[in-house]
């Protein structure tokens, strides 16, 4: 079956709490689950980072219905390509928040040593997240309270 992944990042307009994290996570696995979609979502500084992998056409679909959802804006695509392989086969939707997201780790892709500066390096932000992913425990990750 063909794969797509994408890779986006975008603003919070406000801090989002764990609650509305917990809400955004138990749609997208809900949704996710029944699209053959799987992914990581990362959040920090109220910015977010997120991959969605899967069958092209869901893929797409599913960040058509992203860029309408008022909880973030700013969304800039940073990558979608063809791909052979799931890098988050394990996770209808894992999390990474400012628990995973160690300043070593930030430091080591981010051209500007922080977050935020994956918004704005495609090829820095999906080394990140490509590194990210295997640190986390296999299995769909709830916020940290
Ligand atoms: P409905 O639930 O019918 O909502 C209609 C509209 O309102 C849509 O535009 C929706 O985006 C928006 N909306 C829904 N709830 C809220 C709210 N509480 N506040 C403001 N606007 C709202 N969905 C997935 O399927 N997979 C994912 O991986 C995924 N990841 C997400 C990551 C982030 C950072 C965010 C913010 C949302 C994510 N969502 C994800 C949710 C997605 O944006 C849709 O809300 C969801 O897919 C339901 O779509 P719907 O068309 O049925 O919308």
């Amino acid at each position: 079956m063909p794969l797509a992944r994408l890779v986006y990042a975008s603003l919070a307009p406000a801090p989002v709490s764990s609650r509305d994290l917990m809400e955004i996570l138990e749609v997208a696995r809900f949704r996710n689950r029944k699209d053959g979609i799987t992914g990581l979502l990362c959040y920090a500084n109220r910015r977010f980072l997120q991959v969605l992998e899967g069958p092209p056409e869901a893929v797409c679909e599913t960040f058509y219905r992203l860029v309408r959802d008022s909880r973030h804006c700013e969304i800039r695509l940073l990558d979608f390509r063809h791909t052979a392989n799931r890098l988050f086969d394990d996770w209808t939707m894992g999390f990474a928040g400012v628990a995973e997201i160690t300043n070593d780790i930030v430091a080591k892709h981010s051209p500007s040593g922080d977050f935020v500066g994956f918004a704005s390096a495609p090829d820095a932000a999906l080394a990140f997240v490509t590194e990210l992913g295997p640190l986390l425990s296999s299995g769909d990750l709830a916020p940290a309270a």
